[in-house]
């Protein structure tokens, strides 16, 4: 009796773009782990037991699978976008490091998917098309000075950035907060992409400058992208503009 556990990344939100590695490994699953809204979306299939559960108890719900696995289950584990970028994967790995030695046994796979900044990037041109960074602005598991630490020195550094999880933050938007840091270190002509809902009905994408973003329109779906000095908006007549990070860099 030997089980299995795949993460697995099922992308930001179009079925287009869950890979066919991603579905194969769902289609073999006996047990379908995983936050409510995603495990819902997944056509049902006779045989086949869901475990939907809330987006807060991501370690209770890693040991949850881990256990199945290891009493013999085909067990997929699905996870929006990629689940090694802020996601599932790692919550994975911290119960196997932390579990019963027999868990470090177990056969664990991970299934890539496309993850939110990609899906972002993608529909503007290409603002990650240089150095970049990502930070995850939700302070749930970090502290705020770090955030505040990392979004200052990777300005200094003059890379771009992704903004994950801007609006999980108890006090305050985390977007709002981060934009004020932001103005302090960038210019204010700055391109950053407001991505919404990206590869659903309801995606809505805005590009604006730095200085005059201030988190509003900003939800839990969206994911910013911010510009380093050599992102540019290039004009387009009777489209929208290309965003891109031109690859030619000096030392500074
Ligand atoms: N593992 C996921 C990220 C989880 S963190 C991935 O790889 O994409 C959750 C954050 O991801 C959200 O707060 C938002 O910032 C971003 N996100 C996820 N899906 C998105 C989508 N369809 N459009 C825009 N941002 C998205």
């Amino acid at each position: 009796m030997s089980g299995r556990l795949t993460v697995v990344g099922i992308g930001p939100g179009n079925e287009a773009w869950i890979t066919p590695a991603a579905a194969a490994a769902i289609a073999a699953a006996q047990d379908v782990y995983g936050y409510g809204p995603y495990v819902e979306r997944l056509p049902a299939r006779p045989g086949q037991v869901r475990h939907a559960t809330d987006n807060r108890e991501e370690i209770s719900r890693a040991k949850a699978a881990l256990a199945a696995a290891a009493a013999g289950r085909t067990v997929a584990m699905v996870s929006g976008g990629d689940p090694g970028v802020f996601a599932m994967a790692a919550a994975v790995c911290e119960v196997v490091e932390a579990g019963p030695p027999e868990w470090r046994a177990l056969d664990i796979a991970i299934e890539p998917g496309v993850t939110a900044m990609l899906a972002a990037a993608s529909r503007v041109g290409a603002p990650l098309g240089a150095d970049f960074a990502a930070i995850s602005l939700s302070d749930n598991l970090k502290p705020w000075a770090l955030i505040e630490r990392r979004l200052r020195l990777t300005s200094e550094a003059d890379m771009a950035l992704a903004l994950y999880n801007p609006a999980s933050q108890a006090r305050g938007g985390g977007a709002a907060r981060a934009f004020g840091v932001l103005k302090e270190c960038r210019a204010a002509v700055t391109p950053v992409v407001l991505a919404s809902a990206v590869g659903r009905p309801d995606e809505s994408i805005a590009i604006r400058h730095l200085g005059d973003c201030d988190g509003v329109g900003v939800d839990m779906r969206t994911l910013i992208i911010i510009g380093s000095s050599a992102t540019r908006i290039v004009a387009r007549p009777g489209r929208t503009p290309l965003v891109y990070t031109e690859r030619f860099a000096r030392d500074s």
